[in-house]
């Protein structure tokens, strides 16, 4: 495997990045997650400029432009000879000293790695998952906005590990106020009388990429989608739910706090979303 570092592939042996990086000291940096299909990259424009965004909103330099910065993806997955896969694009705030003052940081660090991701077994794409709502809140628009996709996690980590100490695979985080925000790694939607529902941005989600193409392809086929504030009580009583994200793509869910969602396995919107959104991903991306 060859891995970018600052404009150079290296052997997976050689992939290094100091220990004075702030990115491994304060998780002060940004990051993409984005996918390969059928040799063509997935919505690159759109990851690349949501990096940007996120770099922009934590008054951090990206030393590249949005074109080398792509070129160099592709450059990667050429490197790698992907088709398909997944593409991990991070920028570190760069070496600095152990005070946590920026100031003291050089030169901003690129890294493109390129592998595979399964983020859930097969067997529950087919027949839904479980999951609970869990203590940990989203963090405020007034603390880490999140909607910037940064290097820092915990927030959606210590979520998780409360799903999985609950016995399920995957958390859904509640705002301060206790509405719906999204999951650790993946925005969330409901059905509901035919109609598509998911939180909106200011509730605490992250912009989601596969959301949006969500929104896009229920609008296409005639689907009314509306993005409103959703409570526990809208979940437990939905018709259908699925989760939407890079990494997970769509993933049906069948059980939310114990409560049954819908008939107990994926719903008909559901299906015909995921089958649409691989169809998708089929005829669009740029060409690696
Ligand atoms: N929410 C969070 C917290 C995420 O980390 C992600 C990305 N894994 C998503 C939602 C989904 O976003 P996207 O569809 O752009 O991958």
């Amino acid at each position: 495997m060859k891995i970018f570092i600052d404009g150079k592939l290296y052997g997976e042996r050689d992939a290094k990045i100091s220990v004075f990086d702030h990115g491994l000291l304060y998780g002060d940096g940004v990051f993409e997650g984005i996918r390969a299909y059928h040799g063509r990259v997935f919505k690159l424009k759109e990851h690349i400029e949501r990096l940007f965004y996120s770099a922009k909103a934590i008054l951090l330099e990206i030393p590249m432009t949005a074109e080398q910065v792509s070129a160099a993806v592709l450059e990667t997955c050429r490197a790698n000879k992907i088709r398909d896969g997944y593409i991990r694009l991070v920028v570190t705030r760069g070496v600095g000293t152990l005070g946590l003052n920026p100031k003291s940081c050089g030169r901003p660090s690129v890294i493109i790695i390129v592998g595979k991701i399964q983020l859930y077994p097969q067997e529950l794409y087919e027949h839904g998952m479980a999951i609970a709502t869990v203590p940990t809140a989203r963090n405020l628009h007034s603390a880490v906005n999140p909607a910037i996709k940064s290097l820092n996690y915990l927030n959606n980590i210590l979520a998780k590990i409360e799903a999985n100490n609950a016995g399920v695979e995957e958390a859904v985080m509640l705002n301060a106020e206790g509405f719906v925000a999204e999951c650790t790694g993946d925005n969330l939607f409901i059905v509901k009388k035919g109609q598509l529902l998911t939180p909106p941005l200011s509730a605490g989600a992250l912009y989601g990429i596969t959301r949006q193409t969500v929104i896009e392809l229920a609008l296409e086929s005639g689907v009314k989608v509306s993005e409103t504030n959703l409570t526990r009580y809208d979940l437990f009583t939905a018709d259908e739910c699925f989760l939407t994200g890079t990494g997970a793509e769509i993933m049906p869910v069948i059980k939310i706090d114990a409560r049954v969602i819908g008939a107990g396995k994926p719903g008909p919107l559901t299906r015909r979303l995921v089958e649409d959104y691989h169809a998708f991903t089929k005829t669009t991306g740029e060409p690696i």
